[in-house]
């Protein structure tokens, strides 16, 4: 793959703290991050490390005390809440460790909420288009179920669903193996590994030793709100 002139994140001296005074504490000092197009990207570190900081940054849910987030080139200070969200619904999907589901809406309505959310499209539309990714996930016969009679990994292949339902250029996943066991996290790797050699970026967090072992891509180690090691293993995305 050849290397963009322009990143599809691009991070500089991002900084967050959390506390005041003594209890002061960088829950992220000084990240700088550069994240080309179709690269799978796994941030590794302990509990507590910042991860969770640094993703719902780059998925534009919370902010950085300081330092420059470009998104596509473009510094997200300069743009507006209503362009942030925007960009929420239609470019970043996003994946969390848990509580992830609706729990009053079906299988399907949930896959199909993004889409809501973007407008514009007609709801039979949205199902038919939700369908159509659960069928890709093997989970179609399930599409009438309510989240609460799932599995842990089908819920977290629902959820993975939902946040692929616009097609977003950027991937999130924050501990998305975090509640699962062994057998059921390869799964989820797999899903994601097929997502990224669709075209998606990802950039996925992990304490899990065995994902980070076994992976062939950019894994960026930090600690205590920096990044200590950043390291290219193998392959650039899934291709490789
Ligand atoms: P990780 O996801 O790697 O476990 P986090 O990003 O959740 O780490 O947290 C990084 C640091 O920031 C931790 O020390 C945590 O206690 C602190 N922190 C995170 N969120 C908050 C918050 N809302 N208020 C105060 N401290 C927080
Ligand atoms: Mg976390």
């Amino acid at each position: 793959m050849v290397r963009s002139s322009t990143p599809v994140i691009e991070l500089r001296g991002l900084t967050k703290q959390y506390g005041l005074g003594d209890a002061a504490q960088n829950a992220l000092d000084n990240v700088d991050l550069r994240v080309e197009k179709g690269e799978f990207i796994v941030i590794m570190g302990p509990s507590g490390c910042g991860k969770t900081t640094l993703l719902n940054i780059m998925g534009l849910l919370d902010r950085a005390d300081s330092g420059e987030y470009f998104l596509d080139g473009t510094s997200v200070a300069t743009l507006s809440k209503r362009q942030h969200a925007r960009i929420r619904s239609r470019q970043i999907g996003i994946v969390f460790q848990s509580f992830n589901l609706i729990n009053r809406l079906t299988v399907l309505e949930n896959v199909a909420l993004p889409l809501s959310y973007r407008g514009g499209m007609r709801r039979v539309k949205r199902l038919e288009q939700a369908s159509a990714v659960l069928k890709n996930f093997h989970l179609q016969e399930r599409e009438y179920y309510m989240p609460w009679q799932l599995s842990g990994g089908q819920v977290q292949r629902v959820a993975i669903a939902r946040a692929i339902v616009n097609d977003p250029a950027i991937l999130i996943a924050d501990e998305p193996t975090g509640n699962l066991d062994p057998e059921t996290s390869w799964d989820i790797m797999d899903i994601f590994k097929r997502i990224n050699a669709a075209g998606t970026t990802i950039v996925m967090a992990t304490h899990d030793k065995n994902i980070v072992d076994t992976m062939q891509r950019r894994v960026v180690a930090i600690e205590d709100g920096k990044i200590v090691r950043d390291e290219q293993r193998g392959g650039y995305g899934y291709e490789n």
